[in-house]
């Protein structure tokens, strides 16, 4: 029979020989391997008191930026949404009022904004589609929970502090990018 990978192997039908009968020089032999192992550098981490480095273009929990002035960017064109592979992304959009200028950049804003992160598979195709450097990925990890409704992650969770705000720049690789 052709193979395609050219890995397969016939099985050999040959009869055990006495000391094979006996097992005990395969099972020396696996005991050696694990012995050979306790000496070794361990591979796991104990976390989480113990963390891996990430690399830079790691993808994690999402971020909506705000601009200089602390106005949200994200005009709630829905791009990232149409983007989304996963269909993660909902959001509902509203008319910037007078008086709110310093709340949001342009004339439209996101009302609502949600990303579920059950779904999300941290493609980073949102970001990527962004036409207004709205939407980032982050090195943050969406914290485990029991509940599948914690896992719908709203403006409140999404939209950057003022007074706390997540620089992405270090992670952006094009001066488009830097903002
Ligand atoms: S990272 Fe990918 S899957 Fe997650 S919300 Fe963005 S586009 Fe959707
Ligand atoms: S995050 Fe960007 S792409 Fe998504 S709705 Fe806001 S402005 Fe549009």
């Amino acid at each position: 029979m052709q193979s395609l990978s050219n890995r397969s192997k016939l099985v050999s039908n040959k009869k055990l020989s006495f000391m094979e009968k006996l097992y005990i020089p395969v099972i020396l032999g696996g005991m050696w391997i694990t012995f050979k192992h306790l000496f070794r550098k361990n591979n796991t981490l104990k976390y989480p008191e113990e963390t891996k480095k990430f690399a830079p273009v790691y993808r994690g929990m999402h971020v909506l930026k705000r601009d200089e002035e602390g106005r949200e960017n994200c005009t709630a064109c829905g791009l990232c949404a149409v983007a989304c592979p996963a269909e993660a992304i909902t959001m509902t959009a509203n008319e910037r009022e007078k008086g709110e200028e310093g709340l949001y950049r342009e004339e439209k804003y996101a009302e609502t904004y949600e990303i579920n992160m059950l779904r999300c598979i941290f493609c980073g195709l949102c970001e990527e589609a962004c036409p207004k450097e709205a939407i980032f990925l982050t090195d943050r990890i969406v914290p485990t929970n029991f509940e599948r409704g914690e896992f719908i992650y709203g403006k409140d969770r999404l939209v950057e502090k003022v007074d706390a705000r997540i620089d992405i720049s270090a992670r952006q690789f094009t001066g488009k990018r830097k903002i």
